[in-house]
Parts: C-alpha cells; sequence; structure tokens
C-alpha cells in the first residue's frame, strides 16, 4: 500500500502528456535527455547557467527562466538537476501559480511514475558501478573513501562479478538511461574492456548509455578504446588540474579520446561537501527516524550503485559498509539476489530510488553528512591526504 501511495504523487494529467518542458540541461539532463525525446515533444529546454544558454537540443534552444516563464502555466515541467537546485527551481515555479506534482516535478519522479503507470516499466535515470577502489589520487575527502582502502580490503571486480549483478537487476529494471562505471579510479581495472564488451552485449538493449568516469590521469589503451568504439561509450573526465598538477596527462588523454571519435564531457568541480567519516564525529544525524528521514530526503543525491549484488540507493551506501565505517542493516539496499522480477519487487525498486526505502531511510545516513542543504561543510577539491 506504502509502495502505492509513493507511485501516484502526480496528478492524472500526467499520464496524458505529450510534451514536457525539461528545466535543467547539466549533467542530470543530458544523461537521460534522447531517453525523453523518444517518448514526449521538449517544447522548452531551461536553464541557468549563463555559459550553455543557446545552445541547441534538437528544435530548442536552451533558455533562461526571464525569457520563457510567461508561456510556462499550462505545461508540465520537468526538472532535471540536483535536489539543491530543486528547492529553487521549485520556489521559482511557485511563484508563477505552478504546484509540485500537478505542474512540475523531479526527473526521477516522473521517469520512475510515468514509465510505471504508462508503460509498465520500470525506468531508471541512472546506475553507477564500482570496479575497483584503487585510485592515482588520495583524495582526503573523495567520496568514495578511495584512499581509506588498504592492501588487503581493496577490490576490483571483473566481468563476472558485474554480470552478476546486472542479472539480478534487470530481472527488476526494464531500462536504464545511463550507466557509468567509476571506481576509485576505473581505469586502473585491468578487466575494464571485458566489463563493458560483456555488459553492452548481454544488455545493451536495455540501457541508453555508457559511460566511464575517469579524473584522466590515465591514458586509456588500445583495447578500452576499441570497446568504447564498438559500444558507444562515452568518457567524463572530471579535471582537478587547478589543484593538481597533471595537466600535461589529461591534455594526452582528450587529444587520445578525440582522435579514436570517442565523445567526452569534462566536469570542474570548485567546491566538495565533506561527507564525514569518523561515525562518532556524526552525532546530528543519529536522533529520530524522522530526522534521518528529513536528512536523506534533503540530500537524495540519486547515484544509485549496484555492486556486490545489491542495489544500493548511493554510492556511499556501498562505500562506507564496504569499507567497513558502518554496517549494512536491514533495508538499507534492496538484495537482487532475493528478486524474482515480481510486481512487488518492481514497486519496491522504485519507492526506493524515490527515496522512500522500506524504513524511510538508510541507516548509512546516519553517519553521513550528505550532500543536501544541512551539510554546509564545504571543503577544496582533490586535496591531498
Ligand atoms: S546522506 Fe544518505 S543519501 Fe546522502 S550521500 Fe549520505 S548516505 Fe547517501
Amino acid at each position: 500500500m506504502e509502495n502505492k501511495r509513493i507511485l501516484n504523487k502526480l496528478s492524472p494529467e500526467w499520464n496524458e502528456i505529450s510534451e514536457i518542458v525539461v528545466y535543467g540541461f547539466g549533467r542530470t539532463a543530458v544523461r537521460n535527455v534522447d531517453k525523453l525525446a523518444e517518448d514526449f515533444h521538449i517544447s522548452l529546454i531551461i536553464d541557468k547557467d549563463p555559459q550553455i544558454h543557446g545552445k541547441q537540443y534538437g528544435d530548442c534552444r536552451v533558455q533562461t527562466f526571464d525569457e520563457v516563464k510567461e508561456n510556462l502555466p499550462g505545461k508540465k515541467v520537468v526538472v532535471a538537476t540536483s535536489s539543491v537546485a530543486y528547492t529553487d527551481i521549485s520556489r521559482q515555479l511557485q511563484s508563477l501559480g505552478m504546484k509540485e506534482h500537478i505542474d512540475f516535478c523531479r526527473l526521477k519522479d516522473f521517469m520512475a511514475e510515468w514509465y510505471w503507470k504508462n508503460r509498465h516499466q520500470v525506468c531508471l535515470s541512472q546506475t553507477f558501478s564500482s570496479v575497483t577502489s584503487r585510485c592515482t589520487f588520495r583524495c582526503k575527502h573523495c567520496n568514495f573513501f578511495a584512499p581509506y582502502f588498504k592492501e588487503g580490503i581493496h577490490y576490483d571486480y571483473d566481468e563476472i562479478d558485474i554480470l552478476k549483478d546486472f542479472e539480478g537487476y534487470f530481472k527488476v529494471v526494464d531500462y536504464v538511461a545511463s550507466w557509468s562505471i567509476i571506481g576509485g579510479e576505473p581505469l586502473i581495472n585491468k578487466r575494464l574492456p571485458q566489463i563493458i564488451e560483456s555488459v553492452f552485449e548481454k544488455y545493451g538493449n536495455h540501457i541508453g548509455y555508457i559511460q566511464i568516469i575517469s579524473n584522466g590521469s590515465l591514458v586509456p589503451d588500445k583495447e578500452l578504446l576499441d570497446v568504447m568504439k564498438k559500444t558507444n561509450a562515452r568518457m567524463r573526465l572530471s579535471d582537478y588540474t587547478h589543484v593538481l598538477p597533471y595537466q600535461k596527462k589529461l591534455e594526452e588523454v582528450k587529444q587520445c579520446l578525440k582522435e579514436n571519435g570517442i565523445p567526452y564531457d569534462m566536469s570542474v568541480y570548485e567546491q566538495w561537501f565533506d561527507l564525514g567519516i569518523n561515525t562518532s564525529d556524526i552525532p546530528e544525524f543519529s536522533g529520530s527516524t524522522a530526522d534521518t528521514a528529513r536528512h536523506m530526503r534533503l540530500c537524495a543525491t540519486g547515484c544509485h550503485q549496484l555492486n556486490d549484488e545489491k542495489f544500493f540507493f548511493c554510492g556511499q551506501g556501498f562505500a562506507r559498509t564496504k569499507r567497513g565505517f558502518c554496517s549494512l542493516q536491514e533495508g538499507d539496499c534492496i538484495n537482487l539476489t532475493a528478486c524474482t522480477g515480481s510486481i512487488e519487487d518492481k514497486e519496491t525498486m522504485l519507492s526506493f530510488c524515490m527515496g522512500y526505502p522500506p524504513k524511510g531511510y538508510i541507516s548509512v545516513c546516519k553517519t553521513c553528512y550528505g550532500m543536501g542543504s544541512d551539510n554546509n561543510r564545504i571543503v577544496g577539491v582533490a586535496e591531498q591526504m
């Protein structure tokens, strides 16, 4: 019954729509827009970033809120941004008299609910898989705690591990718009070409696109380049050269991708969140169930992770427990080996992805400051240990 309530947040008119407005044209939107364009006419694209104003997608030019605000009432707006940005955008849209879940909603809620009701599909915006805990850098505030893994507890996955993960996952999920491969630094894993090729061959029809997220410190070898070409995989390069001196190597990586016709985009971060490491330093969210649930929903990173035949709400849920900073408790993840692909499994997966796990929160949130508006611990990017 709870799942049914969660999957019925949008007003009934959303079921009739053939046209949407996409608000936000950053990384989240770009990962999903091709899937949305297959099923809807995208009439407007809005973003506040001046650097992408004027950018074209199909017939649409990315415009500012002020340019289009008079045309928005009466339209259905899908907001494709982080949770923090969503709060500001909600206020803007509400100032026009628009209402959440009637006139606008988050992308992940839209995809979960619309495709379930109208196509009987579990359609997710994105899923990440980590292939190694090893990294070329030692970032103190690494989201995945890479420098805190030591010999003996490091992990590396191969294609057999990752295929096992997907076997359970695709019993429950029908389609994922993007699959992102992360580390540590994923290019350290020598089985990366085999991992990508085997997943593409078996499940390529259920994945919008495959992306490797790398720090750009390692040049892909021929085997990886060939597989990336064959599978149309892309690369996202996190550029830390404003902090770490590896400009020459990063240029070499970019040149190599260009020469091989592999699409890539760059991410430059101005700041990171300190998510906290030591459980005893993080008392704020160890309070009531309601406090923890609120903390989780304020963060709601949506970076769902698939590893160890489990589906985690966020990468933190995986990395913190894998490293042993806290233990996994009942309801913190979906154990895919126990899933049969029943309607109930599918509804549980959708509710979980929308931020409603069985207990209302995941217990890992109690030991994590999160990335929501209640964390003001801003730290320097890629500060080395
Ligand atoms: S606060 Fe919770 S949802 Fe957010 S990153 Fe931490 S563990 Fe994940």
